[in-house]
């Protein structure tokens, strides 16, 4: 669960009492003495205590037993706690040790339920509770206070000052002490992970690859509902024809399948793994811890999984390129609805996403809109072209590379229509790659159809969205997995499949808010906006949502990406944009 907003005493009374200040001896007595007292003492626990190796900043008191958790900061030196410097000496290395250490301090406060640490995924990424700078390390996690009703149990807020949370901390931070080696040596793996796979993405944009999955990754997961690798996996091997080998700083010399820019098509039977692969090049825009299966899987770092997803908002989008004349003489070029279709919102998801820069997408048949991708002569005989608005994606999807750089990855068992617009025809049977892309030509020149390709694709208007007043009071509620409450909105992004991390939902609801109450000008499209917030986020961490709303010491944040924003404020249904600027240039 992510904490609230409400519930706590407000900030400006918490921030008008004294702040304490001593050692943890002090601290452990206070919450002694406050023992049978009202809930409302807890107050008094508030400052900072240091317990030598680290200090305790208690920042936040929650009100009442039923509120969420009080907010507790730790904060301690690097270089005491012996963290190596050769694993902290850049932003990669600190992020990454910092993902480390959360892992570390979950299991270390695993059996105390009062400490309410944010989860984590199976990706290494930045997020708000664990941080690591060359001059400090600091946690921050929740805390509930024990009472018996609304009375104070200060014996067991004392035991865990004295003792639950300083062993968490201790178990977490220190790199000094003699069993700490084995501690230290998962650190080096995890840093090293994460440094290969950085090495590797950059090598995939290097090379003008798209993305790239070596010889040997685990690809699917154990279950629906599990994303630990599958035990009785077949090992992912690259076909012999798109094999390439990549020099890494940790692992060496690596092999694996390049995929090349344009379009490629994953072909293959029902059940052999298609969808598997496109889920791990969909992961791939994110590193995987050590153990995962999926560590040297790199993807272009905006690519989209695009889908369809009825019922949701469309606001002032330009469909021409895919829909036009539709019932009743609606305009595409700037459409907008508050309950789409499956094609519509497909066509939106595709468009939106290059609008932002996406230079890769994702398509999975299994979550198309069929009359989106394909409509075969059969059906063009029947449904006369002047009373069917879709331009089907197959007559427009080389020209979105041609024309727009924008390259597909596309899984279609069901329609041979795509073979003839492929570069790379993959195949999968039984779980392994094939290339078959000869195979596919020679097929394509045996049973020809007629093409209907457009050469161009015209280019995508840039929006500008309208700023909006920030409410009296703000409301922003993450439930449940893709559901946002944005005062009194409600905002669903649980079809943005590349949103991985609770964390991530609650970051871009803030994020949202700061884009269209702080950023939006009347001026800058949103690409450009989203720029500006990124920078920001690189400059401030993911702490500059204190400016757009937040409460101080967000803890339950993890950084998401800014498509995945751009997503979320695609599907607001108040959203709204002031004009439409054609950007000229097509980069
Ligand atoms: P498709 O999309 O081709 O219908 P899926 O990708 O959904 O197939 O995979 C079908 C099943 O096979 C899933 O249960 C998946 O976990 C399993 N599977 C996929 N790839 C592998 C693999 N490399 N080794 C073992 N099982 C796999
Ligand atoms: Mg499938």
């Amino acid at each position: 669960m992510t904490p609230r907003n409400d519930n706590h005493i407000p900030d400006r009374v918490q921030a008008r009492r004294p702040r304490n200040q001593g050692t943890d001896v002090t601290l452990i007595r206070t919450a002694q003495r406050l023992d049978g007292r009202p809930y409302g003492h807890y107050g008094d626990l508030r400052g900072d205590w240091d317990y030598g190796d680290f200090t305790v900043h208690i920042e936040r008191i929650q009100a009442d037993p039923y509120a969420p958790p009080s907010l507790i900061r730790v904060t301690a030196d690097p270089k005491r706690m012996g963290l190596p410097a050769e694993l902290t000496a850049n932003g990669d290395q600190r992020l990454a040790v910092a993902d480390y250490l959360h892992r570390a301090f979950l299991a270390a406060s695993e059996f105390t339920p009062a400490i309410r640490m944010a989860a984590v995924t199976q990706e290494i990424l930045q997020r708000s509770a664990v941080s690591v700078t060359p001059e400090r390390v600091e946690l921050r996690f929740g805390v509930q206070l024990p009472a018996r009703g609304r009375t104070i149990l200060g014996k067991e807020a004392a035991r865990l000052f004295d003792v639950n949370i300083p062993d968490a901390i201790m178990d977490t931070l220190d790199c000094i002490s003699e069993d700490a080696a084995a501690f230290l040596e998962g650190m080096r793996r995890h840093v090293h992970a994460y440094e290969d796979y950085r090495a590797l993405q950059a090598a995939v944009q290097g090379n003008g690859w798209v993305a790239f999955i070596a010889d040997g990754a685990i690809l699917p997961r154990q279950s629906g509902v599990s994303e630990e690798p599958l035990s009785t996996a077949v090992a992912f091997e690259s076909p012999e024809s798109l094999r390439v080998e990549i020099q890494l700083p940790h692992a060496g010399v690596v092999t694996g399948m390049a995929i090349r820019p344009g379009v490629t098509v994953i072909a293959g039977g029902g059940y052999h793994g298609k969808s598997t692969l496109l889920n791990a090049v969909q992961r791939g825009i994110y590193a995987h811890v050590p153990g995962d299966g999926r560590e040297l899987v790199a993807t272009s770092p905006t690519a989209m999984k695009v889908r369809a997803s009825d019922g949701r908002a469309i606001t002032a989008v330009d469909l021409s390129s895919f829909i036009s004349h539709l019932p009743g003489g609606t305009d595409t070029t700037r459409f907008s609805t508050q309950n789409a279709s499956g094609s519509t919102s497909q066509a939106a998801a595709i468009l939106e996403a290059i609008e932002v820069g996406s230079k890769l997408l994702l398509i999975d048949e299994d979550t198309s809109a069929t009359n989106l991708l394909i409509r075969d002569e059969r059906m063009r005989e029947l449904v006369a072209a002047d009373k069917e608005p879709i331009t089907p994606l197959v007559d427009r999807i080389r020209a979105m590379f041609t024309g727009q750089g924008v390259s597909t990855i596309l899984v279609m068992g069901g329609s041979g229509d795509y073979l003839d617009v492929a570069d790379t025809v993959l195949m999968l049977d039984q779980y392994r790659a094939i290339d078959v892309t000869e195979r596919a030509a020679q097929i394509v020149a045996e049973q020809p159809r007629q093409r209907r390709d457009h050469d161009t694709f015209p280019s995508i208007p840039a929006r500008v969205p309208v700023r909006r007043r920030k409410p009296e009071r703000v409301k922003t509620k993450v439930i449940g997995r893709g559901l946002i409450q944005f005062d009194k909105a409600t905002v669903d992004i649980s079809d943005v499949e590349q949103i991985v991390d609770p964390g991530q939902y609650e970051a871009i609801a803030w994020l949202m808010r700061g884009v269209i109450e702080d950023l939006a000008n009347a001026r800058m499209p949103l690409k450009e906006l989203l720029g500006t917030l990124e920078r920001r986020l690189n400059s401030e961490t993911l702490d500059t949502v204190v400016k757009f709303g937040a409460r101080e010491f967000p803890a339950h944040l993890t950084r998401p990406r800014m498509v995945d924003v751009a997503a979320a404020l695609n599907r607001y249904r108040a959203l709204t944009v002031l004009s439409v600027v054609n950007s000229s240039e097509g980069d």
